[in-house]
């Protein structure tokens, strides 16, 4: 038993032998008692009056009522708690102050939603990027708020490996790059950038190329045009010319493919990040021309054969995929010595999809190339690459192309060996008609 308790059962027995004391010498002892027990009681209930007004009033908080005793240590203890909370309180709303300081500094606009997409916290930046209203939208839907169909299709998705670009809701002129990153119990923290910036910078980039091609189209048309001019007039020209005649026909046909690839490749960069998914492209057909072009580039020194699945369609954009599809078959001509062997392949992925494919015994890439094929203007053999027509931008174009269809390219290749190139497309783009697959 601690001091404090041993002080309070002294007290008391003082008390009660005061009583019978007093009691015996009255001749009144249940009087006496009673009123002793009522003097305790009186004592215990003054001291629970003065720890409750203590408790209930905020000004005497750092003012606790003397006591001894049982009540005294229970003050004591009660005191000091409560000051002990008090401090980690005032750390926590410190804390949570900084907190706030700092995502209310963040230029970045972030925001935590729900399950259902409802808004559970938001910094400032995400008023004055997003459009939303701080408090009135916490609960509301962001979905409800941000109708961007992108923004609405992607939350759906919950694919969130890339980020999202898109105009901000109520500034036409800045751009907008949204992380999602799901994290906790179901939440998600949205985080929105301004990336305007790179986005003029981008599209002065692309414009430029873009205007590059076009000033240079004239010019190199004109050229054209007298060199063959000239060309019909050969026969009168000094013998020693005529080579370097030839030769500047070839380098201006050059430079025009160049151009034509360039603004090919602009206008895929300008136009929407998706292709149309409401025609119906009739791919069989594309591939049997392709196999007649691939023919006569070929003149007969390769062997070329075309599987198709005839009742295979694609729903996108008809002279896209033409010019993708023909950049590979004539790629597998260029890179396939004399005798080699080219298979054209249009049939369904086993992913659910549709493939097109095409594969040669030709000359094939090595594995630290494979990735860097696709850049613009890389060769792995810049001569041969020449040598035959090609301008670097052909697989740049298929890569552009199958993005915007959803697709992905697939390199197999083995050195000396050959290659295969497939463009895979997911289920949602394939379409089938109820004829059965044939060889061609
Ligand atoms: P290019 O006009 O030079 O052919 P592409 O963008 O079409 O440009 O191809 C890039 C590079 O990839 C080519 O220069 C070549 O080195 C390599 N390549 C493309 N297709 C094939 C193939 N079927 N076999 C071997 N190498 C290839």
């Amino acid at each position: 038993m601690n001091g404090a308790w041993g002080m309070e059962f002294v007290r008391l027995g003082v008390l009660a032998l005061l009583g019978l004391v007093v009691g015996l010498l009255s001749g009144e002892l249940g009087w006496s008692m009673a009123a002793a027990a009522a003097i305790a009681l009186g004592f215990h209930l003054l001291q629970l009056y003065r720890l409750h007004h203590w408790i209930v009033n905020d000004e005497d908080r750092n003012n606790p009522p003397d006591a001894g005793g049982v009540w005294g240590e229970l003050i004591d203890v009660l005191y000091r708690f409560g000051k002990r909370h008090r401090k980690r309180k005032e750390r926590l709303a410190r804390l949570l102050e900084r907190f706030n300081e700092f995502t209310g500094a963040m230029p970045d606009a972030n925001v935590v939603i729900g399950p259902q997409n409802d808004i559970r916290w938001m910094n400032e930046a995400a008023v004055s990027l997003l459009g939303l209203d701080q408090p009135a939208d916490l609960g509301q839907r962001i979905t409800n708020l941000i109708r961007y169909p992108e923004f609405v299709q992607f939350l759906r998705r919950g694919n969130y490996s890339e980020p999202l670009e898109f105009p901000a809701p109520r500034r036409e002129d800045m751009r907008l790059s949204v992380r999602v990153v799901p994290f906790g119990n179901n939440e998600r923290l949205i985080a929105a950038r301004d990336v305007s910036h790179f986005y003029r910078i981008e599209r002065m980039r692309r414009d430029f190329v873009a205007n590059v091609s076009h000033e240079l189209r004239t010019p190199l048309t004109v050229l054209a045009g007298y060199l063959e001019t000239y060309a019909d007039m050969a026969e009168e020209m000094p013998p020693v010319l005529r080579p370097s005649l030839e030769h500047m026909q070839g380098q201006t046909a050059r430079m025009q493919q160049i151009v034509d690839d360039l603004l090919t490749l602009s206008r895929l960069d300008s136009e929407n990040a998706v292709a149309g998914d409401q025609a119906e492209v009739a791919v069989p057909g594309i591939v049997s021309t392709l196999r007649e072009d691939a023919e006569a580039l070929s003149g007969g020194r390769h062997e070329i054969v075309a599987e198709v699945d005839p009742a295979l369609r694609l729903r996108g954009e008809a002279k896209e995929l033409h010019s993708a599809f023909s950049n590979l078959v004539s790629n597998a001509v260029r890179y396939t010595p004399d005798g080699g062997r080219i298979e054209l392949r249009w049939v369904a992925d086993p992913g659910g999809g549709a493939r097109f494919e095409v594969s040669d015994s030709g000359i094939g890439i090595a594995p630290a190339d494979i990735p860097r094929v696709t850049e613009r203007f890389y060769r792995v053999d810049k001569d041969r690459s020449r040598a035959t027509g090609g301008t670097g931008l052909g697989l740049a174009i298929v890569k552009h192309v199958l993005q915007r269809h959803g697709a992905r390219l697939e390199v197999r290749s083995r050195l000396g060996e050959g290659s295969t190139f497939a463009c895979v497309f997911p289920p949602g783009r394939a379409l089938r008609k109820s004829t059965e697959a044939r060889a061609v």
